[in-house]
């Protein structure tokens, strides 16, 4: 017992739950992550039990790999989706219009073709690209765990809980305020390894989610194939970014936004940010340089600010 005592204690301390104010934590790996819940209140246990349930319910649903998800039902042309599914759906869709495709919830077979699902990497020919172009397939992957955490911000309302703080795979929710009027501290994981970039300071329930090169990747002949990929070509988006990270109260945004901005670049990112300004960014060049837009608090690092004149 005197052995384990003091880890659990440094692993209660990592985690910020503090004695004298208690936290329910849980680690689970879902959505093909590590996530992880901390919630503090009185009913913080069953909140956080809820959430897991949640999850758990989202990935039988969305996920791209589960023959049995309703998603993989969809791509075979059979499922029916209920209300809240097709509402999703369609705000995926306007995501795709709205960012100009940039994101584009329908890459299912470009990205099976690179071998993403079963880790069975290759490059495609541009044949082969084109072809899978015109056979669109549902894959979600780069917003569902933003909306993840927006349903768990509306699970968290139903619980007399204070305040909570979820990491979905590099999707951050925060929930309700610190005490004493203390923001969130949200590291930026810096694209290049070693120790955060910086942190962004989150005031409330708010969304921040990073996409980056760095996060899913095989490397052939010494190039590196990433995840996130240009839907006009197929590519490995190749902008001159290696990080977007976008806060937003809106999780699904949020995501969709990581990805779309990434595929488009600083240009085109910036001039998205000053048409629609529901959202704040941080960019990370290939050069290492960081740009924030205005209203992002960033902090512990050098970086250009992004005004709306620009
Ligand atoms: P992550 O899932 O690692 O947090 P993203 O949110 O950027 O990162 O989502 C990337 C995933 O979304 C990819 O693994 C792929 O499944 C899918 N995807 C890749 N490119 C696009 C794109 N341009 N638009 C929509 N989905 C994409
Ligand atoms: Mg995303």
């Amino acid at each position: 017992m005197r052995k384990i005592l003091p880890i659990l204690l440094i692993l209660a301390l990592l985690a910020g739950c503090a004695a004298s104010d208690p936290c329910a934590q849980r680690t689970v790996f879902c959505m093909d992550t590590v996530m992880d819940i901390q919630v503090w209140g009185n009913e913080r246990q069953q909140a956080v039990e809820a959430i897991v349930e949640m999850l758990t319910e989202l990935e039988k649903t969305w996920s791209a790999t589960d023959e049995n998800s309703l998603l993989s039902a969809l791509n075979r042309g059979e499922g029916t989706l209920n209300d809240a599914q097709q509402a999703f759906l369609d705000r995926a869709v306007k995501l795709q219009n709205d960012t100009g495709g940039a994101f584009d919830p329908k890459l299912g077979s470009v990205i099976a073709l690179w071998g993403f699902y079963d880790d069975n990497y290759r490059v495609p020919t541009a044949d082969e690209l084109a072809a899978a172009k015109l056979q669109p397939q549902w894959d979600l992957g780069a917003i569902v765990k933003g909306y993840a955490g927006e349903l768990a911000a509306k699970v968290l309302a139903d619980y007399d809980v204070d305040r909570a703080i979820l990491n979905l795979g590099g999707n951050v929710q925060t929930y309700g305020e610190k005490a004493g009027g203390e923001q969130w501290r949200i590291g930026i994981q810096n694209p290049n390894g070693g120790d955060a970039l910086g942190a962004l300071l989150i005031s409330g329930s708010m969304a921040v989610v990073t996409s980056g090169d760095y996060q899913r990747y095989f490397e052939l002949d010494g190039v590196r194939y990433h995840h996130i990929l240009n839907p006009k070509n197929g590519m490995p988006a190749d902008s001159g970014l290696i990080s977007v990270t976008v806060i937003c109260a809106d999780g699904a945004v949020a995501d969709a936004l990581s990805t779309a901005l990434f595929v488009m670049g600083m240009e085109t990112a910036t001039e998205y940010w000053t048409e629609n300004r529901n959202f704040e960014a941080v960019f990370v060049l290939k050069d290492g340089t960081i740009y924030a837009t205005e209203g992002a608090q960033l902090t512990g690092c050098e970086f250009e600010v992004i005004h709306c004149e620009n």
